[in-house]
């Protein structure tokens, strides 16, 4: 709408003031009662004052303080929802969906309106005034609508968190409130946080040239005594068993909140405690149980030895190139280290020593029934994936005479606040995805947390009365080898996707936006240099080096798919051949961790094949019909194909059991295959796709086309065999048997045994995954996830990996390798491809 209200006449304060009309709420007056309770309640004048006055506020707040839960009904109550939406984001999907039910409850409003929108899911209508979204969501938005129009205050809450799309968001917004400002039609920016790391927002100019005002909610927070451990034990899980029958059976009432790592080590915790403080009216407890077994019978066992041996062989390396400190797991003594170390002052009313568990006590021998179960423990387990059902357990009332415990990841950390607790069990550790800022390679470690984590934790024992927290490991380890903040996500994930879609955005220069933290600049390069690779950039050719490379057509389309740019690209080119339906199976089979179960020892060594009792199978569906050369990704076709006929007739869980699926990884490939079909035919013209999850395999021809395809996405992951024929030596030549050059790392690396074309060996290949395993002092590159490609078609999919003699119009920049090992050797000319891409006959 050009029509556009005159200006009002120059006020005397800035035109941002907001003009406060009251909007009544209906509360029912148990919810007013426990709102009242609330901090942030009684500065509700100060903090509406101040945003009323100011375009951009920061409010920082101890977690539990009300920030998230109230403020939007502030802000609704002053009128800001009257005509435009106030919009909050979260950084996890299940606080944008707990946050929006718990509003909506607390005004009395419908879900339509006090709404959320997550990716895939959401309840918004046109009635919504109450938006909360994911982070990721809103910047979707702004990418059609700019300037945000729809809303009147943008909330980013839990800045703290430091997620990718939250930073961007504070960067973007920072800009578009003052543009909005110009046009007379101002949008509040609210920064929410807690008390952590706030000056990389209030004192960063880059990002808002005067610091905007700083809120902080004071909060009553009663003392929490920190009891460390005499030792770090390895096995952390079997410890926080441990602190917790022993918190159960000797210490008076007060809800337990353990923090371990994952989902599985969550749902082992709770079928423990269970086992042992049996809660039996409850069948649904039972049922619950029997499910959750059910979910992880295809799993791999549970093994923290192996888990750990994995971290000391990907830890070096990793921990190494990610600067963090290096993480020693051995037994951690030092001099003096046996006393209690007290981090909070201990409050008078607080606990005597007999009272609380103390750090010295000796673990050993403890029998851990002593005293007979007696109360039984109403344990709870929490993780975002959890249905949200599940997760809303916590917040309702705890069975008479029983004990709550809740065994959570770091859900439990900031985003939600779970009532009644008093004793802390923190494992001190959390699951990270640690990537290499080069190759992209990836792998999932558990690392110690931050001090900040750590102090966030134990304050959740600290809400209702003085509480305990029992910390699994060291004083000295906290100290010499805790970090004191995580990384902000932008500096330890690859940034391909957000570069990507800050260029669809018309945001050239990347380098200069205004990061709150800055990526690293290699990172940026290397994100660069694969979305140029994969054909989403181009870059200018001839003098004007400056210049970023350019967004292609084929860039913008890729940037329209919900996935990585790489699996972006393979959905975009197939649109031919029927293949569609393929490639979204193949892309949904990628996203999702370990669908083929590896036994252990598979996973992390490199074993004859026969030690994975599966493999043979593995090997006949590859082999079947005349398409072997798809290799891996054609086993999880299959799989994927033959467990959906499996599970029309109710045979799912043995299915998987006997060909060695992980139960659990297929139904997520599932829902992301009706995902990506819905998202596809909503956003591609003319797409049709059936959600029919049944799929027969691919033609022959289709098969080929396939493995194009994967090339398409994967152009960066090309290797080719080691030319035997070229060396002498006989040990040497048995030694690089089965070894590839690829173009970025120096040796060469090895199929690994488990792909199912090892002993075809072809000569040109890509992979889905390089990954590095040490033996003793020798280290090892291994590639997984096989497929052989034609070199031919690199010309086609990968011009930028080879070596051309004749090259008409722009030549394409020479890909920089470090080994320059590898080059196509096609002597041709080679022509404008323009886009869509045809498949090769070839
Ligand atoms: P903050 O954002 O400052 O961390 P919140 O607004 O999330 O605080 O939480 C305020 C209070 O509301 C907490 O005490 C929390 O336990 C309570 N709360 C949040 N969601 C629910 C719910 N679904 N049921 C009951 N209480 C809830
Ligand atoms: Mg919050």
């Amino acid at each position: 709408p050009a029509a556009a209200p005159a200006p009002a006449p120059a006020p005397a304060t800035p035109l941002c003031t907001h003009q406060t009309v009251y909007v009544p709420v209906n509360r029912l007056a148990k919810v007013q009662e426990a709102r009242l309770r609330l901090p942030i309640l009684a500065e509700e004048q100060q903090v509406m004052e101040t945003i009323n006055e100011n375009p951009i506020v920061i409010v920082a707040g101890a977690t539990g303080s009300g920030k998230t839960t109230q403020l939007p009904q502030f802000l609704y109550e002053a009128g800001y929802a009257q005509h435009k939406m106030i919009g909050v984001t979260e950084p996890r999907r299940v606080a944008a969906i707990a946050m929006s039910k718990r509003v909506a409850h607390e005004m009395n409003l419908s879900e339509r309106e006090v709404s959320y929108l997550i990716r895939f899911e959401g309840n918004v209508s046109p009635a919504t005034r109450i938006k909360f979204m994911t982070d990721g969501v809103l910047m979707k938005e702004i990418e059609s609508d700019f300037l945000l129009n729809k809303y009147s205050v943008i909330i980013l809450d839990e800045a703290h968190e430091r997620s990718i799309y939250t930073d961007i968001l504070v960067g973007l917004l920072s800009r578009i409130v003052p543009l909005r400002h110009k046009r007379g039609s101002p949008l509040k920016l609210i920064v929410m946080s807690a008390t952590l790391r706030v000056s990389d927002f209030t004192e960063n100019t880059r990002l808002f040239k005067q610091p905007p005002p700083l809120i902080n909610v004071e909060c009553r927070q009663y003392p929490v005594t920190i009891h460390f451990q005499k030792r770090t034990p390895e096995d952390y899980v079997a410890e926080a068993y441990r602190k917790a029958l022993k918190i159960h059976n000797q210490l008076p009432e007060g809800g337990i909140l353990i923090f371990v790592t994952g989902q599985q080590e969550v749902n082992l915790l709770v079928r423990k405690l269970r086992r042992c403080f049996p809660y039996r009216p409850q069948q649904e407890q039972q049922q619950n149980e029997q499910q959750e077994q059910l979910e992880d019978v295809a799993e791999e066992n549970f093994d923290m030895k192996r888990v750990i041996r994995n971290i000391r062989k990907s830890k070096k390396k990793f921990l190494a190139q990610m600067e963090l400190p290096k993480i020693n797991l051995d037994d951690y003594k030092l001099p003096g280290d046996d006393t209690e170390a007290d981090m909070h002052e201990q409050a008078e009313e607080d606990h005597s020593d007999d009272d609380a568990l103390s750090a010295g006590e000796e673990l050993e021998g403890v029998s851990e029934l002593s005293s007979g179960p007696k109360q039984p423990l109403w344990v709870l387990p929490l993780y975002s994936l959890l249905s949200s059902e599940k997760q809303n357990r916590i917040f309702q009332p705890v069975p008479e005479d029983c004990r709550l415990c809740v065994v959570s990841t770091n859900v439990a950390e900031t985003s939600l606040t779970i009532p009644h607790i008093k004793y802390v069990v923190d494992s001190g550790r959390q699951k990270t995805r640690l990537y290499d800022k080069l190759t992209g390679v990836s792998a999932f470690v558990v690392t110690y947390t931050s001090k900040a984590s750590a102090e966030q934790r134990a304050g959740r024992a600290g809400r209702i009365s003085a509480g305990h927290c029992y910390r699994l490991y060291s004083s000295a380890v906290y100290e010499h080898q805790f970090m004191e903040f995580g990384l902000p996500d932008i500096q330890q994930k690859p940034v391909d996707d957000l570069m990507l879609q800050m260029r669809s955005m018309g945001i050239d220069r990347v380098v200069h936006f205004p990061f709150p933290t800055p990526p690293d600049q290699l990172q940026l390069q290397a994100a660069e240099q694969r979305l140029t690779v994969l054909g989403a950039l181009k870059a200018t050719p001839g003098d004007a080096k400056d210049l970023p490379p350019a967004m292609t057509p084929l860039g913008r389309v890729i940037s329209r798919f919900p996935v990585a740019p790489r699996f972006g690209k393979m959905l975009a080119l197939s649109h031919q051949q029927g293949l569609l339906p393929y490639t979204v199976c193949l892309v949904a089979a990628l996203s999702v961790q370990e669908v083929l179960q590896e036994t252990g020892v598979q996973r992390t060594e490199d074993v004859a094949p026969k030690a994975n009792k599966f493999h043979e199978k593995r090997q006949r569906w590859a082999a079947s019909g005349n398409f072997q050369l798809l290799g891996d990704p054609m086993v999880l076709l299959r799989a994927v194909g033959a467990a959906e006929y499996a599970g029309s007739r109710g045979q799912l869980p043995e299915f998987c059991a006997t060909n060695g699926l992980r139960h659990k990884a297929i139904s997520e490939v599932r829902k992301l295959r009706v995902q990506l079909t819905n998202e596809i035919n909503l956003n591609v013209s003319g797409a049709q796709l059936s959600v029919d999850p049944q799929l027969k395999p691919p033609s022959d021809a289709q098969a080929r086309f396939l493995r194009q395809i994967l090339l398409a996405g994967m152009g960066d992951r090309v290797a080719r065999k080691v030319p035997l024929s070229e060396i002498t030596d006989k040990e040497e030549r048995r030694r690089l048997k089965y070894a590839y050059n690829t173009p970025d790392m120096v040796d060469p690396a090895f199929l690994h045994a488990s792909s199912v074309l090892k002993q075809k060996t072809p000569e040109w290949i890509i992979y889905q995954e390089a990954y590095e395993l040490r033996n003793g002092d020798s280290e090892k590159m291994f590639l997984r996830g096989i497929t052989a490609i034609e070199p031919e078609w690199l010309l086609l999919y990968v011009p930028l990996l080879c070596n051309m003699r004749e090259v008409r119009d722009d030549p394409p920049p020479r890909y920089e390798a470090s080994s320059g090992k590898l080059f196509c050797f096609v002597e041709a000319t080679f022509g404008k491809a323009g886009w869509p891409l045809p498949l090769s006959e070839m």
